[in-house]
């Protein structure tokens, strides 16, 4: 095809979502431009979990072969209190369905080898303003302090969960961002941590707040800290880490939770941030459309935000391939599909807020008899039978392009 009659597509954001959305779109013959605020690449990222729905999607952008599963086969979970009591616990390992566990860089990683070299990627760049008509976009880039308005036939915004193109179109943030009252802070540990052997999945739960070191095959664990809090702003006050032990104080932390907290203290960086989902009535506005946590960022109790970028992505380019030069049907024809998937990620998000902090010693206690119903030979059958066949897993490994179980 002549590059003149490509269709020009600005994608705001080098993130997975912004690349999983230009490798569809080049395929389908169009020339998708990257602009990223950062200097440069941001491959950093911690434990992330790609289930059946963004691993079909990732087949077909062509590079799932290059996304590790670093799961530990047969590993064991255990849950531990701060005295160093331990027991059988629930972990991600022990979700049925279609699944691969590793580090979010993995990901990102993968899918910027797979986009073809002639996609221009832009980087300390980001849009100021955005006007559009009935046959284009304008859109204002700011870089090394110059601004430059350019026409584009379509823009896609998948800047992430804060996102610029979100509230230049759709307003402000506090318009479309829901907080569900919980603090994460996450960290890929350098090294082993004493007392944690490494291929074992510990938690430890109390009321409120939970720690989990998610296992790898081939690297040190990924710490996670989880808590509930009734003042999400006041945690952004001080250092992080010290939001982090007072929220798991006042009492003595004990040997591991002790070790865990150190290791956010030494860390040069590490995440820290509210869990919140993006709920908006509609993810697009003539030919401008939002993609991943930009749109409905579903929250990291979900486990589905990197499934969901790479499906959403990957069904906008079948889209628009389908309905070629009619970009607003193609948009409604794409979001009428996909957004049943996104809710019902969005209610596991904010129903999995108890799976990774348990409110109470009721849950707590509920959970344990599960885990060791888990492990007994009939009863953990039947309960693993019952997780397969449930709707959350159903929905996770749903193929959504093609309309069928990942698995089939
Ligand atoms: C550095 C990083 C680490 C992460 N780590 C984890 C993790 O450990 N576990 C987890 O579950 N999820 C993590 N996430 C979130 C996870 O990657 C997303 O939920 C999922 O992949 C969907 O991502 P996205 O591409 O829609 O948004 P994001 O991953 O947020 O990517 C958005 C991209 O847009 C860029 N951007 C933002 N604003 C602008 C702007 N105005 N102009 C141009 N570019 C802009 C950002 O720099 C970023 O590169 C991380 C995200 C990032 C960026």
């Amino acid at each position: 095809m002549p590059a003149t009659n490509r269709k020009r597509c600005l994608v705001v954001g080098l993130g997975i979502s912004g690349l999983a959305t230009a490798i569809r779109l080049r395929r389908i013959g169009w020339e998708p431009v990257i602009v990223e605020r950062a200097p440069d690449r941001r491959p950093g990222g911690y434990f992330v979990a790609l289930f059946g729905a963004g691993l079909a999607a990732a087949r077909r952008l062509g590079f799932d072969h290059a996304i590790p599963d670093r799961s530990v086969p047969g590993g064991r979970t255990f849950t531990v209190t701060r005295d160093g009591d331990r027991e059988p616990g629930l972990g991600f390992s022990d979700l049925a369905g279609d699944r691969r566990m590793m580090l979010r860089g993995d990901v990102e990683s993968a899918a910027f080898d797979a986009l073809p070299a002639d996609v221009e990627i832009r980087y300390a760049t980001w849009p100021t303003r955005i006007e559009q008509d009935g046959s284009g976009v304008d859109v204002t880039l700011e870089h090394g302090g110059v601004a430059r308005t350019e026409r584009f036939f379509l823009v896609v915004g998948a800047d992430g969960l804060r996102s610029t193109v979100r509230r230049l179109v759709f307003g402000p943030h506090e318009r479309h961002l829901h907080r569900l009252g919980y603090m994460t802070a996450a960290l890929a540990l350098p090294g082993p941590l004493g007392g944690a052997p490494p291929r074992d999945g510990i938690s430890l739960f109390e009321p409120g707040r939970a720690l989990w070191l998610f296992p790898f095959v081939d690297r040190p664990h990924s710490l996670l800290f989880s808590y509930r809090t009734d003042d999400v702003d006041g945690q952004f006050t001080g250092r992080p880490a010290d939001r982090v032990r007072a929220a798991f104080g006042p009492e003595p932390a004990g040997p591991l939770l002790g070790r865990a907290l150190d290791e956010l203290d030494d860390a040069d960086s590490f995440l820290f941030d509210t869990v919140e989902q993006a709920r908006m009535a509609a993810w697009s506005s003539g030919r401008v459309v939002l993609v991943g946590d930009s749109a409905w960022c579903v929250g990291l109790y979900a486990g589905m935000g990197v499934s969901a970028a790479l499906a959403g992505a990957d069904l906008l380019g079948t889209a628009l391939d389908r309905h070629a030069g009619d970009v607003p049907g193609a948009l409604r024809s794409w979001e009428s599909r996909l957004r049943p998937f996104i809710t019902g990620y969005q209610r596991t998000g904010v129903r999995g807020r108890l799976f990774f902090t348990p409110d109470n010693q009721r849950q707590i206690a509920l959970r344990s008899i599960t885990a060791r119903g888990t492990r007994l030979p009939v009863i953990g059958d039947a309960l693993r039978s019952l997780r397969s066949r449930s709707r959350v897993n159903r929905e996770r490994d749903f193929d959504i392009a093609r309309g069928s179980s990942s698995a089939a």
